[in-house]
């Protein structure tokens, strides 16, 4: 067999060390174990053969090698603690080389059905990464077994196997995603994110009661980005968090400045808050709360002025987050329940989660004048809350018919295009 280190890199130890044999008792094979003896000179797997398994090995070496007879190759030879037979388990692809024991050999089994479930629920990111270094050394076993045939070849050429990956939507989808995530860190960095506010409409008295504040990214190569396109990348990363902590800052500065504007229209007495939309992520982030009230206090913000609007997502087992939302009510702030309606269990978390509004999700309001149903259900959402001791806002308003509705089932406040779009800080100053 021609070593593949003696014509690329400096050869790995062929011999056995002394004392880490394993004993001839230890080669009998227990069948519903997870380990499995191999007698010196056992092939364990050929090229080309279903890749069902991986192996630790606990004691002994194994080679690695394409090719057979006197062409193969040797690629590796490795020994206790490493691992060999993961590629084909985690793409299930056939093997694309073989694997012998070169002396007894004793190794711990991994079966496909350990490794592909925890795969397939990572990042769609981390799965292409994956293919793309699995590909690159089959690719590279590929080149080697032409080699072996015909040493006069060159060095692996990019173009010796086709990357099907890099044609699939998928495979643009990923990469997209991935440009959009640096570009995003980016923005961070050169400011390139805003605050827009759209008003919070009191529907009896027709007057701004606050804003909701939301978040545009004015990317210098993409133009106004949607946070429908950015919000969940930023939640999977945890750059939520720092960007979180810029819109709090953002949303107390603009705050203050609202105030302002009201003493010099003469209205110090109006009270005006800002909502702030606050993923779970943060809730999770310690030292959330504390950051917090240092932040509110330092813009001289009162805890009663700032709404949190927080999703049911909070409540799908985050026992931290949840925790955290307790210790803001506790100090003051306001928890609004954000798409309600949307979620699986709406009522229980309810029962479960003490939170001070409820705003209804735009889905219901949006379908409230074509369909008896949608009505229904709204006016049986506004009567629980009602009943609950909790205010209700309906967000979503587009038409003046949904608005006469809401206000006849008893919603007391509203939002939507009907009033305004969300718009930029001097517009909101302005509607004022
Ligand atoms: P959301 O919190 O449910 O915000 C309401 C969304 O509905 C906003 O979309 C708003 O522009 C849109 N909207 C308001 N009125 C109407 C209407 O009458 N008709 C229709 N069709 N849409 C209306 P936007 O600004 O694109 O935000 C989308 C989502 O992104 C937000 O949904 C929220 O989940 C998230 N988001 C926005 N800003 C932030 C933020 O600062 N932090 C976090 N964590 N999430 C944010
Ligand atoms: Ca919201
Ligand atoms: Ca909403």
């Amino acid at each position: 067999m021609k070593s593949l280190q003696s014509s690329l890199t400096p050869s790995p130890p062929q011999v056995l060390p002394e004392g880490d044999q394993a004993s001839p008792l230890d080669l009998a094979v227990n069948p519903g174990c997870n380990l499995r003896l191999f007698k010196a000179g056992e092939t364990i797997f050929r090229e080309g053969d279903e890749a069902d398994k991986a192996y630790i090995i606990e004691s002994g070496y194994v080679e690695i090698f394409v090719g057979s007879g006197e062409e193969a190759i040797q690629l590796n030879v490795l020994g206790p603690g490493d691992i060999f037979g993961e590629m084909g388990i985690v793409d299930a692809s056939p093997r694309s080389a073989s694997v012998k024991a070169i002396g007894p050999c004793r190794c711990m089994v991994i079966l496909a059905s350990q490794i592909v479930e925890r795969i397939d629920a990572s990042s769609p990111i981390v799965r292409l990464m994956i293919a793309m270094a699995l590909h690159r050394n089959r690719a590279f076993n590929t080149y080697l077994r032409a080699y072996s045939k015909s040493a006069h070849l060159g060095l692996p050429s990019p173009a010796l196997t086709e990357r099907s990956y890099t044609k699939s939507q998928q495979y643009q989808t990923i990469l997209d995603s991935i440009k959009l995530e640096s570009d995003l860190q980016n923005a961070v960095a050169n400011h390139e994110l805003r605050l827009f506010y759209q008003p919070l409409v009191d529907l009896n008295q027709k007057n701004v009661v606050g804003f909701e504040s939301l978040l545009r990214w004015q990317s210098p190569t993409r133009g106004t980005v949607s946070p429908y396109q950015f919000i969940s990348l930023a939640e999977e990363t945890s750059l939520i968090v720092p960007i979180g902590f810029w819109i709090l800052e953002q949303a107390c500065t603009d705050l203050k400045r609202f105030e302002h504007r009201l003493a010099q229209m003469g209205q110090q007495q109006r009270q005006l808050f800002v909502s702030v939309n606050i993923s779970v992520r943060q809730f999770q982030e310690p030292g959330f709360f504390e950051q917090l009230m240092a932040l509110t206090q330092r813009h001289g913000v009162g805890p009663q002025q700032l709404k949190l609007e927080v999703t049911e997502r909070v409540f799908l087992d985050e026992v931290e987050a949840i925790a955290t939302i307790n210790q803001c009510r506790a100090a003051g702030f306001h928890v609004s329940l954000d798409d309600f309606g949307t979620g699986y269990s709406s009522l229980n978390y309810l029962e479960r989660c003490e939170i001070d509004s409820l705003k209804i999700d735009q889905s219901f309001i949006q379908k409230l004048c074509t369909s008896e149903r949608a009505k229904i259900l709204v006016g049986s959402i506004i009567e629980i809350a009602r009943r609950l001791g909790l205010p209700t806002v309906a967000e979503g308003i587009e038409t003046a018919e949904q608005r006469a509705i809401l206000q006849a089932l008893g919603c007391e406040v509203g939002q939507g295009y009907l009033f305004s779009q969300p718009i930029a800080f001097a517009d909101a100053i302005a509607l004022l």
